[in-house]
């Protein structure tokens, strides 16, 4: 296995031109941090990582946009953007490791997705090559273009297999001038709906984050992580983590949500964040319910999206599946419930390698089921990768999964970028 890591556009080319002439596999690479298996490679593969090429082209602060290479991490355009006074709005945990070129071919969601959509939507061009090394400029600084198919689009989400991405054009936001943060208790999982039409109609377009956490990994962060504080004394099953930005009225505006959200017996404790560093103690908490980090036994896992009004049905409904597969199991929900999006584990604690055997295939099963009978997704932000490729297969219809199939023979006859991750390996 090669490592290649190119330093321009043109050194891209050249390097897939020659595996194009050899039919070497490649595994674009950017900063590895995908949750998938979607970077994995087999010995006769090349890896192409795209550290390399990670310049900060130009900020153009009249037109709200920002031009950067692949391979810049996500933080760093972050920070560009802010300096210029404007806002790139993706924003995970990953942050600092994560490439854009990256979170375009995955098409990242995150924390701010009920606010600025997902990567997708501020993708305004990008630069391409293609699977014979070719290069294709889509390098585009405007919004409006019908003047043929969007083909950025196929390029966005399609996690290395259509093309490697090189540069991009993003659109960037008017910063916040004002930014506030508060966790409030639910009273029950029943009024989860009533706290975010709450948090909807009271500050509009200002509420950019609204995210569930359950009080088990609450309880774990705050164990393992000792400069976490406690945010109130209340220990609870499920908090709600919300965020809005804006001008001024923003205060005012979630003080109105936080004592309305009380005289309505939505919340039954919470705290304001009335200081950078309050807020920052909050989204350390969020960030650190990554349940990986807490639980040694195997698990089933679902990025699950859903109808936003029917996520606490299926949180009953699925947890309702575990308890019948075995009343033991610990079920584990975290997410950005502002967009239907909730990542969901299960794990099988005390359970030996050969029962998980048996019970992680029913859980997956059964689960899938039941997401698709919702209409949603299994994986809803995360990608495919090699984690879900085949329970991808299974749930899409037939003449989605063809066309899959023909839009990859069309970009990479030979199946050389990234065989085997999303869709089959050809052949
Ligand atoms: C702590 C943590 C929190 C996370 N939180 C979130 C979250 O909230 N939301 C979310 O959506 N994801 C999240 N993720 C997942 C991950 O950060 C994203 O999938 C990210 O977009 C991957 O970017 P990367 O540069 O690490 O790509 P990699 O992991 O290196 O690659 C991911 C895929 O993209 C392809 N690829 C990479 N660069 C290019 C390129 N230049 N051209 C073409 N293909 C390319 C690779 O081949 C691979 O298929 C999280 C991960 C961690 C570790």
């Amino acid at each position: 296995m090669a490592v290649l890591r190119p330093a321009s556009t043109e050194e891209v080319s050249e390097a897939v031109k020659i595996c194009a002439e050899h039919g070497v596999a490649i595994v674009p690479q950017g900063g590895n941090t995908n949750v998938c298996g979607m970077t994995l490679a087999s010995r006769d593969a090349v890896i192409l990582n795209l550290s390399r090429m990670n310049q900060i082209i130009e900020v153009d602060r009249e037109g709200g946009t920002i031009t950067v290479e692949a391979g810049a991490t996500m933080q760093a355009v972050q920070e560009a953007a802010t300096e210029a006074g404007l806002l790139f709005a993706p924003d995970w945990g990953a942050r600092g490791s994560a490439q854009v070129g990256g979170a375009v071919a995955t098409n990242g969601g995150g924390l701010n997705v009920i606010g600025y959509g997902t990567t997708r939507e501020q993708v305004m061009g990008l630069e391409a090559v293609l699977a014979d090394g070719r290069i294709w400029n889509g390098m585009r600084h405007h919004i409006k273009d019908n003047s043929g198919y969007d083909l950025k689009q196929l390029l966005i989400g399609s996690e290395g297999t259509l093309g490697i991405i090189t540069r991009l054009v993003f659109r960037l936001h008017p910063a916040p001038s004002h930014r506030i943060s508060m966790m409030a208790v639910l009273t029950s999982t029943d009024r989860l709906m009533d706290a975010l039409a709450l948090a909807r109609q009271t500050a509009g377009d200002q509420l950019v984050a609204f995210e569930l956490m359950n009080g088990l990994g609450v309880e774990l962060a705050l164990e393992r992580y000792p400069d976490l504080k406690r945010p109130f004394e209340t220990r609870a099953d499920w908090y709600v983590l919300i965020q809005l930005a804006g001008g001024p009225t923003v205060t005012e505006a979630m003080e109105q949500i936080f004592s309305d959200g009380f005289e309505q017996e939505i919340f039954s404790d919470g705290v304001l964040a009335n200081s950078i560093a309050q807020e920052r103690n909050l989204w350390e908490i969020r960030e650190q319910l990554i349940p990986i980090q807490y639980f040694d036994c195997p698990f089933a896992k679902w990025d699950v999206s859903v109808p936003v009004s029917r996520i606490m049905e299926y949180l009953h409904r699925a947890r309702d599946i575990a308890s019948d597969v075995d009343p033991e199991l610990v079920c584990y929900a975290v997410g950005h419930v502002g967009d239907g999006n909730i990542h969901y584990n299960i794990f099988l604690q005390g359970r030996s390698e050969a029962e998980a055997e048996r019970i992680i295939p029913e859980l997956i099963r059964r689960i899938d089921d039941l997401i698709a009978e919702m209409g949603g997704s299994i994986t809803a932000e995360h990608g495919v990768g090699t984690a879900y490729i085949e329970r991808v297969r299974r749930l899409k219809s037939g003449v989605e999964y063809e066309l899959m199939l023909k839009l990859r023979e069309l970009f990479d006859p030979n199946g050389i970028l990234n065989p085997g991750k999303l869709l089959p390996r050809k052949g």
